[in-house]
């Protein structure tokens, strides 16, 4: 049966997977979901012989249903090559018990890659298909890490452009060198004074303008989005759960349809919801462990079924989780509210305008599912310290809110734990080895570090990390966060 996305807002008309991939965001601000959620139709036992673009075609298809095969795996190959450092792709390692599932290994070494080098040839399938001949301009906002693997993916690719708005002080040095350095003729970085919530903010708003989407169609411009909030993202990342487990039952883990619990470092819930769709496609997964940084406004809501986004923000070591305005929970909301899209447009209305809202004790049963955890940097800090100490294994300081949230909630369950490894320490070198020594490391420059990370590691240097060292900037644009519509305009001549 072919699958029909429909926005969490209201009851309008539904579109086609590759119509919600190119618009990214329904018109009435709403979120695309798909209409059911497909069961994964492969029996378990046979996910141990599947590689991971096999997996990937078993996963996506069900989700994607007006790609064609044919389609749908070119962009799987073109995807999941030799752009990974490693032919597993994902691989999963077990390190004192726990099992860290590596999505690291692409292009820009965090887990972005995972979606996002599938997202420019999902993007460009659906295009064709769909008759489009405007170029299609990527709108992002990002925390970090998002803005470069988008970059890279969408670079130079035919049709397409990209601006990507980041927080001028709210990024690692090394992220924002990789990003400023970024080749090809399509791409645009731009810093702005503000957080995170602030860039993603002002994107939503030139997404939601109709007065110019009109002037980008008199142009020849369409925008879509790169964020998570597109589908195209975040079918993608249901492929590494079910890939997984898989894996689990190759390294003898577990036995087939032995129950798992995953913990994943959460942001913008993107990566946890995919788990929660892999878990009701028919993935044995228990609980799902949100974790947090003190940014800790999902522990709350998990806590309380209260959302308050009124608080501090927190600059932390782990700046792709600093996000105050979760935006995939939306999707969830929708669903434990029965899928009342009446009811999830009043939520998400009382969020922009008071700032908060609470569910009802009904929608919380919903969450049983879900347990939440948070990590202060102190503890981010010490799980980097005692796991290279008891494991012999870097971590960098997302994955340690998760591994924190692990040895705090999950450890002791008696379910195997997938721990979700969402960066390679590479790109936070400062915050790992001032947790492993503070006083040896602290007059080293970022670059130096990357070498001392290696002599602790033994992990080779990425190559991203060795392409940044010499590149020039090429892009050094900084505005207020009030003129980021103007500085579109400027990058398109509208
Ligand atoms: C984006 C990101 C996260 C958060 O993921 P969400 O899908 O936004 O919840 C965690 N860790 C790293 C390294 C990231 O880049």
């Amino acid at each position: 049966m072919d699958i029909m996305y429909k926005s969490t807002r209201s009851k309008g008309e539904k579109v086609t997977a590759s119509q919600a991939i190119l618009k990214g965001l329904a018109d009435d601000g709403g979120l695309f979901v798909p209409d059911f959620l497909p069961a994964f139709d492969v029996p378990l036992s046979r996910l141990p012989e599947m590689d991971y673009r096999e997996t990937a075609y078993e996963v996506m298809k069900l989700f994607l249903s007006d790609f064609t095969e044919e389609e749908l795996k070119a962009c799987i190959h073109d995807a999941y090559d030799d752009k990974f450092d490693t032919e597993e792709i994902a691989p999963l390692v077990k390190k004192d018990g726990a099992y860290y599932l590596e999505l690291f290994h692409g292009r820009t070494i965090a887990f972005k890659d995972m979606a996002l080098s599938i997202l420019p040839y999902l993007m460009t399938t659906a295009a064709k298909k769909n008759g489009v001949k405007n170029e299609i301009v990527i709108l992002t906002a990002t925390s970090g890490d998002t803005g470069k693997a988008a970059l890279a993916g969408f670079a130079d690719v035919p049709g397409t452009s990209i601006i990507v708005f980041y927080p001028k002080n709210g990024v690692s040095p090394i992220q924002e060198k990789q990003m400023v350095t970024q080749r090809g003729a399509n791409t645009n970085v731009i810093g702005i004074t503000g957080n995170f919530d602030d860039a993603q903010t002002g994107v939503k708003q030139m997404f939601h303008s109709k007065e110019l989407a009109e002037r980008m169609g008199e142009k020849g411009y369409q925008f879509s989005s790169a964020n998570s909030i597109n589908i195209g993202r975040l079918v993608p990342q249901i492929v590494y759960y079910v890939y997984a487990y898989g894996q689990l039952l190759k390294q003898g883990g577990i036995e087939v349809g032995e129950k798992i619990n995953v913990v994943v470092p959460t942001g913008n819930f993107g990566n946890i919801l995919a788990a929660y769709y892999a878990k009701h496609m028919g993935i044995p997964i228990e609980m799902l462990f949100c974790a947090s940084n003190e940014n800790k406004v999902l522990f709350d809501f998990f806590q309380t079924g209260k959302y308050d986004r009124k608080r501090e923000f927190i600059l932390t070591s782990s700046p792709s989780m600093d996000i105050l305005i979760s935006s995939n929970l939306e999707r969830l909301i929708y669903r434990i509210a029965g899928e009342d899209a009446d009811r999830t447009k009043a939520l998400m209305d009382a969020l922009s305008g008071e700032g908060e809202y609470e569910i009802t004790q009904e929608m919380r049963e919903g969450l049983s599912c879900f347990e939440a955890g948070f990590a202060t940097e102190e503890e981010t800090a010490e799980t980097i310290r005692n796991v290279y100490r008891g494991a012999d294994y870097i971590i960098d300081p997302h994955t340690a809110v998760a591994a924190h949230v692990y040895y705090e909630k999950a450890k002791d369950r008696g379910q195997k734990t997938v721990v979700v490894s969402t960066a390679s320490p590479y790109k936070f070198t400062r915050s790992v080895t001032d947790a492993i020594d503070r006083e040896k490391y602290d007059k080293m420059t970022d670059f130096e570090l990357v070498d001392e990370l290696y002599k602790l590691s033994g992990v080779s240097v990425p190559a991203a990390i060795e392409e940044i060292r010499t590149a020039p900037v090429l892009h050094d644009t900084v505005c207020d966060k009030s003129e980021m519509q103007a500085a579109v305009e400027r990058i398109l001549g509208l």
